[in-house]
């Protein structure tokens, strides 16, 4: 009788020792990891209306339990910056020094990044930051942000994506801040972009709130109440040293801020917080010939340049539509119609 009783409590002590172990572990697609451990597997998008596609996944599990920190890069798949900054990232976190888990996805548009076609998934030629929160059966635009909303977002409590300037656009770092109206939400993802330290900031508001139609990823996880923020840096295809850094070291900043590393943050002072975008589009094909770089500052009315059209007469000088700065502009001869000629952002008259 007594050995049956000790029998018993032994096997409930290791049922016990099992189920914390499982429970502490953490699954995203077919990637898991213990804590202490790092583990790379697959969100795998199943096909439907056109192929399937797998897209990486790491999940680091830190030693000690805490939140969980989503880092999402490369739906568009030539924003080559950032996806270098995540794999980067892959490397250097360390779940000895972690508390909590991150989620690391480098690269959501494979398609793109093999083919080199930059915006959209050539797979369906759809922007793989405007479907969310996705479709089970939709294309596989659609079926891959189901996907990430399903794994990664309604698993994560905080969010960063990242992007950058794609192979036409010449762009200078900046970080978007969504305010959602919810006080506490917001007073920690304006903490995370303050830790984040990308000097520009532009405060994004007017944003979808239906959760069945939020668009964007970020603003998906917002919606569903996950402070989060989008970073962006890197220019035209470059893979620049002092851009990559920004992100990598930014992400750390986050974290610190977030209490899943060891230090203190080193938040931004004085951004420049931006409060309006105004886009110049062509309105038409044409060459393309700038009088302005990324980061530039113009003034209504300034002219930012010269389009021509194949015989190399002027047809067009496309000119400032507000004061502000060129946040990014065209980095290519290349124009058709309905392009983006540059991105102005309006500095806010105080910060919020
Ligand atoms: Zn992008």
């Amino acid at each position: 009788m007594h050995f049956r009783k000790s029998v018993l409590a032994a096997f409930l002590f290791l049922t016990f020792l099992c189920l914390s172990v499982r429970a502490q572990s953490f699954t995203v697609g077919t990637a898991t990891a213990a804590p202490g451990q790092k583990s790379a597997g697959f969100l795998q998008v199943p096909a439907g209306v056109d192929v399937a596609t797998n897209i990486p996944v790491v999940v680091v599990n830190g030693t000690k339990p805490g939140r969980v920190l989503a880092l999402v890069s490369g739906a568009h798949g030539t924003e080559y910056t950032s996806i270098i900054a995540i794999e980067k990232l892959i490397g250097a976190l360390d779940p000895a020094q972690l508390t909590g888990t991150v989620i690391l996805v480098p690269l959501v548009n494979i398609a793109s990044f093999e083919q080199k076609v930059p915006h959209v998934n050539p797979t369906d030629n759809k922007s793989m930051n405007r479907f969310y929160p996705g479709k089970a059966d939709g294309t596989q635009t659609e079926r891959a942000s189901y996907l990430i909303t399903k794994e990664i977002v309604d698993r994560c409590d905080y969010l960063i994506d990242y992007h950058g300037g794609d192979l036409d656009e010449s762009l200078r770092p900046y970080a978007y801040w969504g305010p959602t109206g919810r006080e506490a939400q917001d007073r920690l993802s304006k903490e995370m972009v303050l830790a984040f330290g990308l000097d520009h900031i532009i405060i994004w508001s007017e944003r979808p709130s239906d959760p069945a139609a939020t668009r964007y990823l970020d603003n998906t996880a917002s919606v569903r109440g996950k402070p989060s923020i989008v970073v962006e840096a890197g220019h035209a295809g470059t893979v620049e040293t002092d851009d990559v850094n920004l992100l990598v070291n930014g992400t750390l900043g986050t974290m610190r801020a977030l209490k899943m590393l060891p230090g203190e943050p080193h938040p931004i002072e004085n951004p420049v917080w931006i409060e309006k975008l105004s886009d110049v589009i062509a309105d038409g094909p044409g060459i393309w010939y700038p009088l302005v770089k990324r980061g530039t500052h113009v003034s209504a009315g300034m002219k930012l340049g010269t389009i021509t059209d194949y015989f190399g007469k002027g047809i067009a000088e496309p000119r400032a539509p507000v004061t502000g700065v060129v946040l990014h502009v065209n980095a290519v001869p290349s124009l058709k119609k309905g392009d983006n000629i540059a991105d102005l952002g309006v500095v806010a008259s105080h910060a919020p």
